[in-house]
């Protein structure tokens, strides 16, 4: 039986296993000139690559595009539903462990987790000072959540182990998750001047692009620190560079930045009270297991033209 041509780069060896010997894989290459675009028949997104309208129009064949990740900001979702492609994305699952890596970038911000590794291995750490880096004391601290959704609420539940005030702003009231998660529902400028932690939770849009500016990071205390856990597209980085360096806010830190990575030069990347880590949200060993086998059972059911069982409308 001969194998159906798929595109895809980097897939794990875990994956490469779940799609068996069904598939022709070949890798990623966007170039008009790559002869594979005529004949692939599905595209597994890993690691983010962009599809877009002339991409796909070199692609005549395809059915289906399969990302692995729940944000699918680096697809043109119409330009796909205008070809009759469809799309799945692995949403849910990622949830728990997206809402852990949130809770770990807020307490290593607050409590010099990542300056203070540094220090402890480094020449000046001689002898113990009880005056030495003291943190934002989280416990009883006010959140404020941007994007009240899936990962969010995990966000919400996990501060309330912390005995947090939990704010959340987005363009829906929760009236239900306000019950369930005793959270409150505020404006963007309440949330941005009364919370101590704000978390970015919000997927990327053109609504959402660079959400977070001068005007906004101006309203925070400067004693809060920013989260960003959504896109790297959701915060303005040049905006952010000037309020870290001149101490209007705290302290940032960005598990995902816009480019990704960002060049080796950039100067957020100098930074002493910023925490950079590489888009780690979802990464932990069942979750990813979990994607991995969402993204196949997506593929297969677009390539036999059945209804994806998680697909993007
Ligand atoms: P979701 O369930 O769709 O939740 C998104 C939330 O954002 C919704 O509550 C939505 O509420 C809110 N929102 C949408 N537009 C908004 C706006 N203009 N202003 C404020 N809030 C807005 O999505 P999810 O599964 O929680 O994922 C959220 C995002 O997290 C993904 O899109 C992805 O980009 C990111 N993510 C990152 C990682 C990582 O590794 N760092 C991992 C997973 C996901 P309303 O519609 O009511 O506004």
């Amino acid at each position: 039986m001969s194998r159906i041509p798929i595109m895809g780069d980097d897939l794990p060896s875990t994956m490469l296993e779940m799609l068996g010997h069904d598939f022709e894989l070949h890798p990623w290459n966007a170039s008009p000139e790559n002869p594979a675009l005529a004949v692939v028949q599905g595209l597994i997104t890993y690691g983010h690559p962009r599809v877009d309208g002339p991409l796909l129009d070199r692609c005549p064949n395809v059915k289906v595009v399969s990302n692995h990740g729940v944000g699918v900001d680096h697809i043109d979702v119409p330009a796909c539903t205008a070809r009759n492609v469809v799309v799945g994305n692995t949403p849910g699952v990622l949830d728990a462990s997206t809402a852990d890596m949130t809770i770990a970038l807020l307490l290593a911000l607050a409590r010099n987790v990542v300056v203070g590794d540094t220090f402890a291995r480094g020449p000046n750490f001689t002898h113990y000072d009880p005056s030495n880096m003291i943190g934002t004391e989280v416990t009883g601290a006010t959140l404020g959540i941007i994007g009240l959704g899936r990962i969010g609420r995990q966000v919400a539940r996990r501060a309330h182990g912390f005995d947090m005030r939990v704010l959340y702003h987005g363009r829906t009231r929760q009236l239900a998750a306000e019950q369930t998660l005793n959270v409150e529902y505020v404006s963007l400028d309440a949330l941005l001047s009364r919370s101590d932690f704000i978390t970015l939770n919000c997927p990327l849009t053109p609504e959402t692009k660079h959400l977070i500016s001068t005007t906004e990071l101006t309203k925070m205390k400067p004693s809060a620190m920013l989260i960003n856990m959504a896109r790297g597209g959701v915060v303005d980085q040049d905006a952010l560079y000037t309020a870290l360096s001149t101490r209007v806010i705290a302290g940032a830190a960005l598990d995902v930045t816009d480019p990704e990575p960002l060049p080796r030069e950039h100067r957020l990347l100098t930074l002493p009270n910023l925490i950079i880590t590489p888009h780690l949200g979802s990464a932990s060993d069942r979750t990813r297991n979990r994607m991995q086998e969402m993204t196949v059972e997506n593929l297969r059911s677009g390539l036999r033209h059945e209804p994806l069982p998680y697909g993007v409308k």
